[in-house]
């Protein structure tokens, strides 16, 4: 079901004709007139279309003497010279007319764009009536830094900006729930003059990388992280090398993972590089959402082409899905997702045959067994959790012939997995004395290990002893505490990253239609460094 603000009907293909090629916008924050001029250097190294000099930012501003030198030509980037005020979200403190007159003095010396607030921009206009140079083009902005509102609240406000005689108009709200951005995108598609139109913060993060898909003027990427000038704003590198910004149209397919908390995943390192080496025309981003089935109703369109699923959404999966692949209905949890020609959500969960491959490719390089028989047969398999991950790997194990054990903080989730499996279920603190036999197989699928609570870890290296194989499903780091303490004890270890590698395969195989190439797939998972 559409809701109203759905991006369902929203076109991008018809609405984005004869808009050029979305920019990339790199903030420079110096305090200095000359570094400011070398950020520009620098983002035009990054490959940025051009940079915005954020006067306000300057310490000791003297237009007369400073702008020279920061405009001075021949200069590696267009400029966009904003000077912000405090009331608008910026630091410049004094005056109007003395922030105005800096403005028109930059015109002057040849700066490409100039950014103006609405609420001053009469004024402005009045000012520079006449002497505004041809090849300068004004931006009339608005920022709200608490929410976004209504469509139709945006579209008044783009009249209003177009109202004052605007060469772009530029609109940057805030997102309070990620469906806030669809609004954005309503509005950038149907906008008939050059806008720029984005929305702040991390459930904001997709309106920066999919405007150039609704024909969005420009975007903003930091020259590096810890620069943003904006939050939640991605770098330049990571917009032009990780997202391929420059490869995004009306056309391009939208994936992405689903989560919460989502920025430490490196899926879209992953897929968007393998999405890249087949060319095949899609974007994969981090999706921040808290409410599932309203994100699934809002972004319903035929673009949004299929999802990973992470914590905490898989089990809420099974639900929202139309149709469920039979083994994911029987593990009660999807990871993957795909929307069908006939825009039906299917959910099918590759987790189960990643991590479970990954373990018996791990226990195969160093026991020689049949090859006929899973190396899991007979073996006591000990799961720590009980969620999405937790109800992969143990329904995987069973398949395979393994004797399944589930320990888990709450307790009744134990219970409740382990008598869907036919096992027995421990607390936590049982497991520290646990162990009935040698040779035990023992899989962590909570996130305790993982960054930045790298020095956590789910069992003492004591009760690691008992363990001949030990697996970890956190892959940030690549070696946790547990598989260090774990290797210490002598016990085979199988990184998360290897079970990442193998579920990202499944999807890839999932979203795209076609096979996939295990070398090549394999050889960019190995290239990313994880934390
Ligand atoms: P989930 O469905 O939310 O389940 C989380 C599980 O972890 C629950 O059993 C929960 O116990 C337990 N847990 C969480 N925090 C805990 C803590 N502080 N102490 C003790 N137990 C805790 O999540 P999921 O999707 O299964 O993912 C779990 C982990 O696996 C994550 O770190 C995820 O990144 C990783 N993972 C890795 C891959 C990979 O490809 N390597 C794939 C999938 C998942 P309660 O029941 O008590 O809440």
């Amino acid at each position: 079901m559409a809701t109203a603000m759905s991006v369902s009907a929203v076109t991008p293909a018809a609405a984005a004709v004869s808009r050029r090629r979305t920019m990339v916008c790199v903030p420079a924050t110096a305090r200095a007139p000359r570094e400011m001029a070398e950020e520009l250097a620098a983002a035009a190294a990054l490959g940025a279309d051009l940079a915005e000099l954020r006067l306000d930012c300057l310490a000791g501003f003297a237009p007369r003497r400073d702008l020279p030198v920061i405009l001075a030509k021949p200069r590696p980037l267009p400029a966009l010279v904003t000077y912000r005020p405090k009331w608008e979200g910026g630091k410049y403190e004094g005056d109007d007319e003395s922030r105005f007159e800096a403005l028109l003095l930059a015109m002057e010396l040849g700066a490409e764009y100039v950014d103006v607030e609405l609420k001053v921009a009469d004024k402005f206009m009045k000012l520079i009536s006449g002497r505004k140079p041809d090849n300068c083009k004004l931006i009339v902005s608005s920022h709200n830094y608490e929410s976004t509102p209504s469509s139709e609240e945006l579209a008044n406000l783009v009249a209003q900006i177009q109202a004052t005689g605007a060469d772009i108009v530029k609109i940057a709200t805030t997102a309070t729930e990620i469906v806030d951005v669809a609004k954005m995108f309503q509005i950038l598609v149907h906008c008939q003059v050059p806008i720029i139109g984005l929305v702040m913060n991390d459930r904001g993060f997709i309106s920066r990388v999919l405007c150039p898909k609704y024909g969005g003027f420009l975007t903003f990427g930091s020259l590096k992280k810890g620069k943003e000038s904006a939050p939640a704003q991605p770098t330049a590198a990571d917009l032009i090398n990780v997202y391929n910004i420059r490869q995004i149209g009306p056309d391009t397919k939208v994936f992405g993972i689903i989560g919460k908390p989502v920025g430490h995943s490196k899926s879209p390192i992953l897929h968007n590089e393998a999405f890249r080496s087949v060319g095949f025309n899609a974007v994969y981003v981090p999706f921040l959402v808290d409410d599932l089935a309203k994100f699934l109703n809002t972004y319903s369109s035929p673009d949004f082409a299929g999802f990973s699923c992470t914590i905490p959404h898989k089990e809420a999966a099974v639900r929202c899905c139309d149709e469920v692949d039979p083994i994911a209905r029987d593990i009660g949890a999807v990871n993957t997702i795909v929307r069908r020609p006939d825009g039906k959500l299917v959910g099918y969960n590759t987790d189960y045959v990643g991590a479970i491959s990954a373990i018996e490719d791990g226990i195969r390089a160093f026991e020689q067994r049949d090859p006929d028989t899973s190396p899991l047969a007979g073996r006591l398999f000990v799961v720590i959790g009980a969620g999405g991950a937790g109800k992969a790997l143990a329904y995987g194990a069973k398949e395979k012939g393994a004797r399944v054990v589930i320990a888990n903080r709450t307790f009744a989730r134990a219970q409740e997995l382990a008598n869907l499996i036919g096992g027995p279920a421990l607390t936590l603190a049982d497991l520290e004395n646990y162990h009935p036999e040698e040779g035990m197989i023992l899989a962590n699928t909570t996130a305790i290990g993982m960054h930045p609570n790298v020095n956590e870890t789910p069992l003492s290296k004591q009760a690691l002893k008992s363990y001949a194989v030990v697996f970890d499903a956190v892959y940030t780091p690549k070696e946790t505490r547990l598989l260090r303490e774990a290797a210490e004890c002598g016990a085979t270890v199988v990184s998360g990253l290897e079970m990442f590698i193998r579920q990202a395969m499944g999807q890839f195989e999932h979203f795209t239609g076609m096979p996939v190439d295990d070398y090549k797939f394999r050889a960019i998972g190995n290239t990313m460094t994880p934390l």
